[in-house]
Parts: C-alpha cells; structure tokens; sequence
C-alpha cells in the first residue's frame, strides 16, 4: 500500500466527472487499499479516487465510531444512490480536499446504495447517521460536487478565493 499525495482545491480534478469503472481487477483493488492507506494516514473518514488525481468512480470509507466493535471499512467501485430518505439531518462536515474548513451541511438522513466491492460482486448498503452523510458526501466527490456547494455563496467564494490564493502562494515557493 502507498500514501499517494491528495488533490486539494483548486485542483481541476476535484470538479471533474468520474468516469465508471469497467472492471474491478487488481489495479482497481491496489487502488481501493492506496486510497485507505492515504485516508488513514490523513485521519479522513472517506476519500474519493479525484482526492487522490484518479477520475475513475471508486470510494472508501471507515466510518467506524468508539460504539463499533469491528471496523466498518467500506471499498466501493461505481456507488450509486438508489433511494433517499425525505427526512433530513445536518452534520458540519469538512473534506481533506478543502483543509481547514468546515460547513453544516443537511442531506437525506438515509439512504440506499449500490456498488460493486472490491471482488467485483453487486452489494447494497443502508446507511444513517454518520455513514450515510460520509457516503454522500463521498460521492458527490465522482460528480465534482463539494461540501463548499452546500453553504452559503457568500461563504463558499470566501473559502474558494483562500484556497486558490493559497495554491498560488504554495507555487511560488
Ligand atoms: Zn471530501
């Protein structure tokens, strides 16, 4: 397993639509454990394949809390959300693609997901609480979707205008 440097915004990848995943083969699995090697070394909960300079559809996630007694340690090629709840729930999120900030952000409370695992085999998942928001969010990542998206405009320019002054700064060391 490697620990591949993370895309951080503004990165061009980050806004980018992920291409499907046509077979789960051995790079596809080298893959999945790079990202959760990566996310671990980050202390993240959930990386995206675009965090990472990969526009492919792959996500993991550990979101596993003191209550848990195993690991909930997720590998998912192509997720797709089949259903979502009408109910709501706010959580204040942040992204390791967006260091230092954080927003509330409200999604469905529940959702269901399909993926492929890591063996390639057809899985669904239902999710709440912690989980469901850290799948969502993961996911929004393959469609070029951020956190940013769902604060304030005010707030969101704000933290994009930093980070690309940042970036900028960063380049001219
Ligand atoms: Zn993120």
């Amino acid at each position: 397993m490697t620990i591949r440097p993370l895309s951080i915004l503004p990165a061009p990848v980050l806004r980018k639509l992920a291409a499907p995943v046509k077979t789960v083969d051995d790079d596809i699995r080298q893959l999945m454990d790079d990202m959760l090697e990566t996310m671990r070394h980050e202390q993240g909960l959930g990386l995206a394949a675009p965090q990472i300079g990969v526009s492919l559809r792959v996500i993991v996630m550990d979101c596993s809390d003191d209550n848990d007694p195993e690991p909930m340690i997720w590998k998912m090629a192509n997720p797709e959300i089949m259903a979502a709840s009408d109910d709501t729930a706010s959580m204040e999120e942040g992204c390791l693609s967006i260091p230092g900030y954080r927003g509330e952000v409200t999604r469905p409370a529940e959702v269901e997901v399909k993926f492929l695992d890591e063996h390639g085999t057809e899985q669904q998942m239902r999710a709440d609480g912690l989980l469901a928001a850290c799948v969502q969010h993961e996911i929004d990542h393959l469609n070029g979707k951020l956190f940013i998206d769902y604060l304030s405009r005010i707030k969101r320019d704000m933290i994009i205008r930093k980070m690309t002054k940042d970036a900028r700064i960063d380049r001219d060391d």
